[in-house]
């Protein structure tokens, strides 16, 4: 008999677990191996497979269901069995696919023309001076402010689908007969690439508690696209040596503070699948890693940066550690301080 795939949102429910099943591809729940609260625990409903980003805990629906349960692999395995025979239908109706990104050329001239139509409000455009950017630094990187209500969401995508193709372009997505957009409110910040096209947007949600900043994303939605882990480059490209920082928005302040220092800023300390071939498309020699502070004593962030090491050792490219005033938690922080003092 095939060996057969269960579903890692019906193992987790099976196990205790509470789980709304929103019809996302990725659900985020509070993770019972390590206590997180922050919902840190993915169950991805498109390979059942789960990971928690705090203990790193994954595997499969049965390794899921076995942890929980305590009972081995191969009985965890049958009595998912068991119960999938009654419990486990496939869904009726399949979401129409979802596509894969667009090449950057267009993904970068759709999201310059959706930057194009919105404003940025003076609440974020203080807030951006209050961080150390200057007047021309704000209107140069292109920020904009995205307010709530789906009528301008729908103007949005009536809009850029007169004039562009919107298949692969994360935040977009197609239902009854019309393009639509989905992204939070708040301050949209372009994500762009060695080259300065903008790849993504993140998105600094105004109120969020947790998950404050987010990507742009469509995934789930019919014809909807995912963002994908791009890494943001800010300042002087033709530089050899750069600052390697978590946070579009921390780059972008840390390059002004330096006077066009060039800063190379992953989407999270873990997010680093992209960052090899950007150093490479910049021609660095050298870079450092300047991950917030509490590097120091909080062992998710520690882990990530040896990782970092780990992973820039292969490239070949030297990577020294930056060390500050641990008072200033982030790089932009202490850069700040430094010119204030
Ligand atoms: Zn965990």
């Amino acid at each position: 008999m095939a060996y057969k795939t269960f579903s890692v949102v019906m193992a987790a429910r099976k196990s205790g677990l509470p789980v709304e099943d929103c019809g996302l591809r990725q659900l985020h729940i509070n993770c019972p191996f390590c206590g997180d609260r922050k919902r840190r625990l993915y169950l991805y409903t498109d390979t059942n497979q789960y990971h928690c980003f705090n203990c790193r805990a994954h595997g499969n629906a049965v390794d899921l269901y076995a942890r929980r349960t305590g009972l081995s692999y191969a009985d965890a395995y049958h009595e998912l069995l068991g119960d999938s025979l009654i419990h486990f239908p496939k869904p009726a109706t399949e979401l129409p696919p979802e596509r894969e990104p667009a090449p950057l050329s267009q993904r970068d001239m759709v999201y310059r023309a959706m930057l194009e139509l919105l404003p940025l409000s003076a609440a974020h455009w203080d807030n951006l001076l209050s961080r150390g950017l200057t007047d021309s630094a704000i209107r140069q990187n292109g920020y904009r402010t995205l307010a709530f209500g789906k009528e301008l969401r729908d103007y949005i995508a009536a809009q850029l689908s007169s004039r562009f193709d919107l298949n692969g372009i994360p935040g977009f997505f197609y239902a009854q007969g019309t393009w639509r957009m989905c992204a939070y409110s708040g301050l949209l910040l372009p994500v762009r690439a060695a080259d300065g096209r903008v790849q993504g947007i993140q998105i600094r949600r105004d109120e969020a508690v947790h998950m404050k900043y987010a990507w742009m994303s469509s995934t789930g939605k019919p014809y909807g696209t995912g963002a994908r882990s791009w890494v943001h480059v800010a300042g002087d490209r033709s530089r050899k040596e750069a600052v390697i920082t978590e946070g579009p928005i921390k780059g972008d302040v840390s390059s002004a503070l330096t006077g066009g220092g060039l800063f190379v800023c992953l989407p999270g300390v873990n997010a680093i699948s992209f960052l090899p071939d950007t150093l490479r498309a910049l021609g660095v020699r050298r870079v450092w890693e300047a991950f917030d502070m509490d590097k120091r004593n909080n062992a998710q962030v520690a882990d990530a940066a040896a990782r970092l090491q780990a992973e820039l050792k292969k490239t070949g490219i030297p990577c020294r550690t930056m060390a500050w005033d641990p008072a200033c938690k982030g790089i932009d922080d202490y850069l700040a301080m430094k010119r204030s003092a």
